[in-house]
């Protein structure tokens, strides 16, 4: 078990390092997805997400669907999230890169430095609740040392983003590791995965859904009468019964126009959950960084280092 972590983390690390170098001016969203998602079942883990590009203020949850356009700007502030498994071993990790190329034809030099405080915030709160993350400690000391850290740069944590342990093909197993002290008293145990992922931003620190769903996990067996909804949720249990899948799988599968209706239907029933994007409620820009941790009796072990 902790040897696919390892292994898992490994995967991960290796290809948010290849595929940060595609973060700048021109990058097309959907290559830099497509590259992430590929390298992954190349690496010969899975998926254990797709592959998360969200910019500026949108904090998490955009991935490109079929034919996006979406490019990414010089000056950008753009969130790279993803997950690898092995054997259902999860290494979910994300980085926050300002993008490269003319950036003062976008942004000010006042916006810039802004921006570069707001990327270093998150990694600072991360590193922060890594020292702090050990058997034995209380989540919410975690949470105390992340706001702290982020407060040092008068900015505010995402006070609703959480992070999250992980179990065995589980991205988000049930206790949430918050980036503030909510008072939850959990303690932590010796051997637990866990994601930690700060998120800092000039905002009051609130995220709210954003239009449009990309990203969807599957819920329950339904009977449709729509006979290519019915085929692609037998699809869906049978390729991403357990970690969540894009629209853009799907559609690419089945078709645009097949695949959005059964993703609409699907949802509709509730035999597939929508995640919306998550917006800032302020259109503040949000920076995100993350590492999967194994708990020790002393410390902790990042396996996407
Ligand atoms: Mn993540
Ligand atoms: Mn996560």
């Amino acid at each position: 078990m902790i040897e696919s972590y390892i292994e898992s983390g490994k995967i991960a690390s290796r290809i948010r390092n290849e595929a940060s170098e595609m973060i700048k001016e021109g990058t097309l969203v959907i290559d830099l997805v497509e590259y992430v998602e590929s390298e992954i079942l190349k690496s010969g883990a899975q998926i254990a997400f797709p592959c998360n590009v969200s910019i500026n203020e949108v904090a998490a949850h955009y991935t490109s669907p079929a034919g996006d356009k979406t490019t990414i700007r010089a000056g950008d502030m753009v969130k790279l999230d993803l997950g690898a498994m092995i054997d259902g071993y999860i290494a979910d990790t994300a980085i926050t890169i300002i993008a490269g190329g003319n950036i003062d034809e976008n942004y000010t030099q006042d916006e810039i430095n802004l921006h570069e405080e707001i990327v270093e915030a998150s990694a600072a709160g991360l590193e922060a609740a890594i020292a702090t993350a050990r058997a034995g400690v209380e989540v919410s000391k975690i949470g105390a040392s992340v706001r702290e850290a982020i407060a040092e740069y008068k900015l505010n944590p995402i006070f609703n983003l959480t992070g999250h342990s992980l179990e065995q093909n589980n991205l988000h197993a049930g206790i949430s590791i918050p980036n503030y002290d909510n008072h939850d008293h959990y303690v932590l145990e010796e051997g637990q995965a866990i994601a930690i992922e700060p998120f800092a931003t000039n905002g009051e620190g609130t995220v709210n859904d954003a239009p449009g769903h990309y990203i969807f996990s599957y819920m329950a067996n339904k009977p449709f009468r729509m006979r290519s909804t019915q085929r692609i949720l037998k699809y869906i249990q049978h390729n991403n019964a357990y970690v969540p899948f894009s629209g853009r799988w799907i559609t690419d599968e089945f078709g645009e126009r097949k695949g959005s209706i059964a993703l609409k239907q699907l949802s509709e029933a509730m035999a597939i959950y929508p995640y919306a994007p998550l917006r800032e409620k302020q259109g503040c820009f949000v920076s995100q960084k993350e590492h999967t941790v194994i708990i020790e009796k002393e410390g902790c072990t990042i396996t996407t280092i």
